[in-house]
């Protein structure tokens, strides 16, 4: 088998791996860094840039530099977050058909999907160049608490990438994955995943090399673009009360704003106190502004107090949820670059009683544990097995706008399960099923995966036919559902696949795009 490369696809950044000789190798990208900022970029001459590129040139570029991606892959436009998120990015967002969120740039409408794909493909493209071999297959890793709808929008983006995705894994297995290489004993581990766009909790056991998820929770909004947009608020407000002048819808000055509100943030988990300087920051009648400001940890803290606060919820529920003997972890393991942030290391310990464990660079631990997933499939390693979980409950809409759960959340996957349903009208000939993920017990509440219908029923009075509906979660946690009337056989069955929110065509439109940027570049 050739090499699999695993891919960590991150919010903020990106980072490939792949095993050699049985040992992780975090591979460098063109312009050295083991890290790749996830951005896409269109300039004048309408080449795309991907990376640490594109970065440099976002202030000056704001309306075609594509940002935080991850967040719109396989979401509809209207939900309120994704309204709020389009206020915040310098792009634009629009509604496509089934009500999906796309991007436009430059008058071209772009699934989040085909963004993703270009750093994906740059990802490969990195350990081509590195083995100076063509790679094909890959282990993506995702958010655990993704939905179907974005699990499938991400097997979408590697396929536009001309990537064969082997498998899906959730971020916080990779880590533990790799904390596995370095720490070979039975554990209880919570996984502590605070990255730039999402937060995680896990909880696994690890027993004789097999590691099982046996609780995950989170929260799929709030990262480490939420404490820059805190600090942006505040020095915003600053600038406000010094000036008179209100810049909160100038794109260019927020753009800038972003970077110095990131730096002073990252440089606050080292320094007590640092200085933000932005020379020429507005002008007005009186001339040229510069927001020039000092920010100490302590204010940082208090600016940030709400999110942190945010932290604790989902952090204890994973824990009460993972019913562990004793009702304790042996080790928390931190991962994503918003956990060097003192706070967050002293809230974790205040929640937990542990010291977070520092073997595992939190960067880099994911895109680790995606090789290592790689190399179980290659049969490249043996030692380890891996169980995952569902992140959301999965069912049926019922009368009544109830859920009836088929699938509780937490179960370990793969997992099939039947259910008996009946019709509620006497002749029905048809019956639609809406499929359901989610927790809450109102239908509507949660999220509507698919819809389907079994038809050609035979004439019955209400409640007397049976219809088996079987649900399937794959190890990728696609689902997979179908529904058969048990008199007649009758059967039909859907993958819910439209969750990627692109159409075959358009997903063969997007590969070509994106190949053409490959010839172009070489
Ligand atoms: P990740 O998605 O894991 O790459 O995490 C990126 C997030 O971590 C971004 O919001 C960064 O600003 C943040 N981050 C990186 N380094 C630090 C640091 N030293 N202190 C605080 N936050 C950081």
């Amino acid at each position: 088998m050739s090499r699999v490369i695993g891919i960590d696809l991150g919010t903020t950044n990106s980072c490939v791996a792949v095993l050699d000789g049985g040992t992780p190798l975090v591979l460098p990208n063109a312009e050295g860094a083991r890290t790749t900022p996830s951005l896409v970029a269109f300039n004048d001459a309408h080449e795309r840039l991907v990376g640490q590129q594109a970065k440099r040139q976002a202030v000056i570029n704001p309306t075609r530099t594509i940002q935080r991606v991850k967040r719109l892959m396989g979401r509809k436009y209207r939900d309120a977050d994704i309204q709020e998120l389009g206020q915040q990015v310098g792009y634009q967002l629009v509604e496509h058909v089934n009500g999906d969120c796309w991007v436009q740039v430059n008058g071209q409408a772009f699934a989040p999907a085909e963004i993703s794909a270009l750093i994906l493909q740059k990802m490969r493209l990195t350990a081509e160049d590195f083995f100076g071999e063509e790679i094909r297959d890959a282990v993506i890793t995702v958010p655990a608490y993704f939905s179907d709808a974005q699990r499938q929008a991400t097997r979408v983006a590697g396929k536009i990438a001309g990537l064969n995705v082997l498998r899906i894994i959730n971020e916080p297995t990779a880590a533990a994955l790799a904390y596995g290489v370095q720490k070979d004993k039975d554990a209880n581990l919570l996984v502590f995943d605070l990255g730039g766009g999402t937060f995680d909790v896990s909880v696994l056991t690890v027993r004789g090399g097999l590691f099982e998820v046996v609780a995950t929770s989170g929260d799929n909004h709030l990262g480490g673009e939420d404490f820059d947009a805190a600090i942006m608020a505040y020095l915003l407000d600053a600038f406000e009360a010094e000036h008179g002048m209100d810049l909160s819808g100038d794109a260019m000055a927020l753009q800038r704003l972003r970077g110095e509100a990131e730096t002073a943030k990252c440089e606050l988990s080292t320094l007590r106190e640092t200085s933000i300087n932005l020379p020429f920051f507005a002008v007005n009648d009186s001339g040229a502004k510069h927001l020039t400001a000092t920010l100490t940890r302590a204010q940082l803290e208090e600016i940030c107090k709400p999110l942190l606060d945010r932290l604790e919820a989902p952090a204890r529920r994973a824990l009460q949820d993972a019913n562990l003997p004793g009702g304790k972890v042996d080790e928390v393991l931190l991962v994503g670059g918003m956990t060097r942030m003192p706070a967050v290391q002293q809230l974790v310990e205040r929640i937990f009683g542990n010291k977070p464990s520092r073997g595992v660079n939190p960067d880099e631990a994911v895109a680790i544990g995606a090789s290592l997933q790689a190399g179980i499939l290659a049969g490249e390693v043996q030692e380890f097995t891996l169980m995952d979980v569902t992140p959301l409950s999965l069912g049926l809409r019922a009368k009544g706008n109830r859920m009836s759960k088929v699938i509780e959340r937490n179960t370990a996957i793969p997992v099939r399960a039947t259910k008996i349903y009946t019709t509620t009208e006497d002749n029905q000939n048809t019956v639609i099923l809406q499929v359901l993920q989610g927790e809450s017990e109102i239908a509507t509440d949660n999220s509507l995966i698919g819809t389907f219908s079994l038809t050609d029923l035979p004439p019955k009075p209400a409640g007397r036919l049976r219809i088996e509906v079987a649900f399937d979660i794959d190890r990728d946690g696609i689902v997979n559902v179908s529904a058969t009337d048990t008199e007649t056989g009758n059967e039909q069955s859907i993958t819910i696949e439209d969750g990627s929110g692109m159409s075959e065509a358009e997903i063969q439109r997007a590969m070509q795009r994106v190949g053409a940027m490959t010839e172009a570049a070489s």
